[in-house]
């Protein structure tokens, strides 16, 4: 069955953030297979909330024959099973265990009630390009035509 390239972007604010991450993947990686590419782990501020926790942020690809939907409930159950509770409502974004959001899948746009892909906010987060840059730099935006390169060139500082 034909394989898409999805990239992953995952953030944690509280708890052991780096253990966080490291079970997350773990958890994806016996979900997806093991990650084309993983980047570092990035600390960033809280963006959009005021919190008084720090993120710490990485992106990992993986070759996946899941649809974007599947996808999206194999994310969303991890994110239960390590201990997430709450949803983001209406742009309400609070402390999380674990968020991963889908960023890219393959060159596919997807605008359905539970998924919108490209992630809308990608091209504005430091701490998703900055990770992505690390793992693929050349990268072409579906919609925005502009490698990951460059709209980490066009973010104002
Ligand atoms: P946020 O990631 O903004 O903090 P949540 O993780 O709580 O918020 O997600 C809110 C909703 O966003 C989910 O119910 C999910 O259906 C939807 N969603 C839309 N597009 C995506 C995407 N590309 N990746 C992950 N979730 C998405
Ligand atoms: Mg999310």
């Amino acid at each position: 069955m034909r394989r898409e390239r999805v990239y992953l972007g995952l953030g944690t604010n509280s708890g052991n953030k780096q253990d966080n991450l490291q079970r997350a993947i773990e958890a994806l990686s016996l979900a997806l297979g093991l990650p084309a590419a993983c980047s570092s782990f990035m600390e960033s501020e809280p963006w959009g909330f005021e919190s008084k926790n720090s993120f710490l942020n990485c992106v990992v690809a993986f070759d996946t024959h899941l649809s974007p939907i599947e996808l999206l409930n194999t994310t969303e159950e991890i994110e239960r099973r390590l201990g997430r509770t709450k949803k983001s409502i209406g742009g309400q974004y609070s402390d999380r265990t674990i968020d991963i959001d889908i960023l890219f899948y393959g060159n596919k746009l997807i605008k359905s009630e539970r998924l919108t892909v490209p992630h809308p906010l990608l091209h504005l987060r430091n701490f998703v390009l900055q990770p992505l840059h690390e793992i693929a730099p050349q990268l072409t935006h579906p919609t925005m035509g502009r490698t990951i390169s460059e709209l980490l060139a066009l973010l104002p500082e």
